[in-house]
């Protein structure tokens, strides 16, 4: 049934075609590249996939556009799909940027008069075939993207999920949930208060999966709503570790910590990330990368430093005698907190050090005066006072 283009779109039905173009915000926020060109020219045939990767290694889905009136996620599987041509994948993500585009041409909600996202448990309808494609690709996490409208439901940005069967659903939502300020919403099983919904019998398959909302009203888009979704689903992919780790340059790392340093001594806090190289960083991912950098420096070798995905602490918590804490220590707590995190996939609560017990936050502050002062002499401190 799969037909292939050259930027690898497969048609995954065939009664479903229609010229999106028509659709006036479409038209407006398309990004104008070669492979969004062709996704929207294959979406003439039928439903587009569009596959990024070798079809091996770990599998996940993307899908928007269940509902042709919700253009913001639509548009940002677009945005994703524009994003990721060039990049490499660990893993295969296959994205379905409009599901249905007869619906999306002209903004309406319904497929055959009936509500696509009720009737995944049918046979033959658009959001069954992703529920067998799902299946037979041995998806491993599923996200299918929607956008909600003023006083509807649930009216603001959220993630849905439901905790059983699949568990791992609760976890994915979770995460996108508590990075990008949406609204967790967790049933207890699935296909109790929304039987039909492509969410709930994914997790009833076995295959974990959540709904995520951004708000916007139907039939409109706008750049942030846009945006917003596309934030969803790159923390989607990066729960699952599919997307490719970056790469920073040692200077990369003395200038946040720099920033990260100043911010401290004037807020007596951390901010939430920090952009390097137009890319956002988690405090949990800086914390690994300061602790990289500083054990690269002393064994002399400084190259660059890949990072990938690791999550913030869960609470920054401890306490110590304010003190110096001498290189040699600074190293094997360094080193210490890159175990942990090669274990945990987080950054740790705390450190023990000679000190007592020092706190996430502060490890943080700790680091990036070492590497501050690094930046001014080109040699690490013997000692840190914190
Ligand atoms: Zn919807």
């Amino acid at each position: 049934m799969a037909q292939v283009s050259a930027a690898n779109i497969e048609i995954i039905c065939n009664d479903t075609g229609g010229n999106i173009t028509k659709n006036y915000y479409i038209r407006q926020y398309t990004p104008q590249h070669t492979i969004t060109r062709e996704t929207i020219a294959a979406a003439r045939n039928g439903t587009p996939m569009v596959v990024f990767g070798k079809d091996t290694g770990k599998r996940v889905m993307i899908i928007a556009g269940v509902h042709g009136n919700e253009l913001p996620p639509q548009l940002a599987a677009l945005k994703l799909i524009d994003y990721l041509a060039d990049k490499k994948i660990n893993g295969t993500i296959y994205i379905v940027p409009f599901l249905i585009p007869s619906s999306t041409a002209r903004s309406s909600r319904y497929w055959n008069d009936q509500n696509p996202n009720s009737i995944a448990n049918y046979k033959g309808t658009p959001t069954n075939r992703v529920l067998e494609l799902a299946k037979e690709r041995s998806i491993k996490a599923l996200g299918d993207f929607h956008s909600t409208q003023p006083g509807g439901t649930p009216g603001e940005d959220a993630v849905f999920c439901s905790k059983a069967p699949t568990y791992e659903s609760y976890r994915i939502a979770c995460y996108i949930s508590k990075n990008s300020h949406s609204r967790l919403v967790a049933y207890g099983k699935a296909g109790l208060e929304y039987p039909g919904a492509l969410e709930d019998v994914c997790n009833l398959a076995g295959i974990p999966s959540v709904t995520c909302e951004v708000l916007s009203p139907h039939g409109m888009a706008a750049p942030a709503s846009i945006d917003r979704s596309f934030k969803q689903m790159l923390l989607f992919l990066k729960y699952s570790n599919v997307l490719p780790d970056t790469i920073l340059t040692i200077s990369q790392a003395v200038k946040s910590a720099n920033l990260i340093k100043g911010y401290y001594e004037s807020h007596k806090g951390l901010p939430e990330d920090v952009t390097i190289n137009s890319y956002d960083y988690s405090m949990g991912q800086v914390l690994c990368l300061f602790c990289k950098v500083v054990v690269k420096i002393s064994s002399g070798y400084a190259s660059r430093i890949s990072m990938g995905n690791v999550n913030s602490a869960i609470v920054s918590s401890g306490s110590y005698n304010p003190g110096k804490i001498y290189k040699s220590e600074y190293l094997r707590v360094a080193g210490r907190i890159l175990a942990f995190i090669e274990i945990y996939n987080r950054a740790p609560n705390y450190a023990s050090t000679s000190l007592g017990r020092i706190p996430f936050q502060r490890l943080i502050y700790m680091y990036s005066k070492i590497l501050n002062f690094y930046g001014f002499y080109g040699r690490l401190p013997g000692y840190v006072t914190i």
